[in-house]
């Protein structure tokens, strides 16, 4: 006999089965019924990426059928606001008389305020709710100073994780059990009225098994290079999880127990190249944590908030050749045509452009913020506001603002043959390996390609005279 729902598990940016802890804690308390809001006016407010937003509905649609295999249904409600969230969670405990109702934090300010409105609205109608937390390897807060205080300092705080570790990493949950048939089927409806160009899902598709499978591969094959080969990126050498990770279809901490695993349990020690990437995964953590200690951050305050007296640009013509990728800096130009094109970055791009927009244009760090977030499949919010204040150097452990990346250097240390700028700018696709980096504006203006349209010289001069200017006057 079908049983009745007693739970329901409100999905949100944790769209898998495994390592899921508010599925696996529901699941133990009695049947369970799932829900997944559609917000699509709340994306766009949040400047979600086409290319995100796609994977993000496929997300649904793969979790509904690993679901399905544990007799759980879903349920997908259109919601197009946060704010019509806790009427309609309201609703559905009313009409299937559910008891308890259960969830993974995030972190963001007005996530934050969502589960508060629908916690409040939850125990004012007699239905219990549980929290825990997915995104993080540590509960955000529980890694604090001596003193109480949150961490400034990545190193600081990741040393404290590593002396902490193994009792501070948030438990790992493995799939659960199916549970006894419920009388209720899914619907996926309100998934189709979506406006969703799905011809991103060909790079970049969805599907908790092939989070999986990727990150297996990753770490069976390329971590152990990853120190030397991660900031090449004709080498395409890192996991390209980031993705997964964005929608919740793979975890952090499934990614780090998947590194132990290859390093012998450790975390700080054993083979370089899986110590690195670890050190990448607490980066991200990092970025959480301060969130939730500095939640200004989410509106996109500076977290050095004196370096908002510098003068930054907001030159909408600049703004928009560094967008379209047409500085006459061929490295930022393939790295913003990657982008535009596929969705994502590579890391050590992401710091050239960011830089390049920030240090050279000197234009407001918040609009290449936004940009990326329009643009990237792995948007975050909590990892882009971190790299963007970082390499602005307005950020809590910052870049300090002296040391600017010459983008020429950068590109003929990193892109030694320019094979990554010959797969993004046609234009000099001929050119040799010596004259990619930085045409001569005659012979880039001969094969249609821009003259470089800021000097890297006089630009970092004069960004340096600003800051030191702002630094004397405090
Ligand atoms: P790998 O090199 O395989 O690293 C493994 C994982 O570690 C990543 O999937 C990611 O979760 C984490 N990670 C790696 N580098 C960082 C980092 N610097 N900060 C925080 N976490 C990291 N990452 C996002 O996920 N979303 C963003 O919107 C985002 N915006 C960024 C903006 C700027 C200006 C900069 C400098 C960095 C940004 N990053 C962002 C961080 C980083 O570039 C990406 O996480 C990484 O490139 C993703 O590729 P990967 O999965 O192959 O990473």
């Amino acid at each position: 006999m079908p049983s009745k729902p007693q739970s329901l598990m409100w999905f949100r940016a944790d769209l898998r089965v495994a390592d899921n802890p508010a599925l696996h804690l529901a699941m133990q308390n009695g049947p369970v019924l799932a829900v997944f809001c559609a917000t699509e006016k709340q994306w766009q407010q949040h400047d979600i990426s086409p290319a995100k937003k796609a994977l993000l509905v496929a997300q649904v649609r793969d979790l509904a059928d690993s679901l399905a295999q544990l007799n759980v249904p879903l349920l997908v409600l259109d919601c197009p606001l946060f704010a019509d969230i806790p009427d309609a969670l309201a609703a559905l405990v009313k009409q299937h008389d559910i008891q308890q109702l259960y969830y993974n934090h995030e972190y963001e300010v007005n996530e934050m305020g969502l589960s508060r409105q629908v916690t409040k609205r939850m125990k004012s109608l007699g239905v219990a709710v549980r929290s825990e937390h997915d995104q993080v390897l540590t509960v955000p807060g529980s890694i604090r100073t001596g003193s109480g205080e949150f961490y400034k300092v990545f190193t600081a705080f990741k040393k404290a994780l590593y002396k902490a570790a193994p009792d501070i990493l948030r438990p790992y949950y493995a799939a659960p059990d199916a549970q006894q048939k419920v009388d209720m089927n899914s619907d996926l409806q309100a998934l189709d009225n979506l406006d969703v160009d799905n011809s991103w899902l060909e790079r970049w598709p969805a599907g908790e098994q092939l989070a999986q499978q990727q990150l297996q591969r990753f770490v069976h094959e390329a971590i152990r290079d990853y120190k030397q080969t991660r900031d090449f990126p004709a080498q395409d050498n890192t996991s390209r999880l980031s993705a997964y990770q964005a929608v919740g279809a793979l975890s952090t901490m499934q990614c780090l127990r998947a590194a132990l695993a290859e390093n012998n349990g450790e975390l700080d020690s054993g083979n370089e190249g899986i110590v690195t990437w670890i050190n990448e995964l607490i980066w991200r953590d990092f970025y959480r944590h301060l969130l939730v200690a500095y939640p200004d951050l989410c509106k996109h305050k500076a977290f050095k908030s004196d370096t908002d007296r510098l003068p930054w640009k907001h030159d909408e013509d600049k703004f928009q050749r560094w967008c379209e990728g047409n500085t006459g800096y061929p490295i930022v130009d393939a790295a913003m045509r990657q982008m535009n094109q596929t969705g994502w970055m590579h890391n050590r791009l992401r710091m050239i452009v960011a830089m390049f927009l920030t240090k050279h244009l000197f234009i407001d760090w918040r609009w290449g913020e936004r940009y990326f977030m329009q643009k990237l499949v792995d948007g975050d919010l909590a990892s882009n506001n971190g790299g963007w204040q970082w390499s602005a150097s307005t950020g809590c452990d910052a870049v300090p603002y002296f040391r600017i990346f010459n983008p020429v250097t950068q590109s003929e240390r990193f892109d030694p043959k320019g094979d990554f700028i010959r797969n993004y700018v046609p234009e000099i696709a001929k050119f040799d390996a010596k004259k990619i980096h930085m045409p001569s504006a005659d012979l880039a203006k001969r094969f249609g390609y821009p003259a470089p349209m800021v000097d890297h010289a006089s630009a970092v001069a004069q960004t340096k005279a600003w800051f030191k200017e702002l630094n004397a006057s405090q």
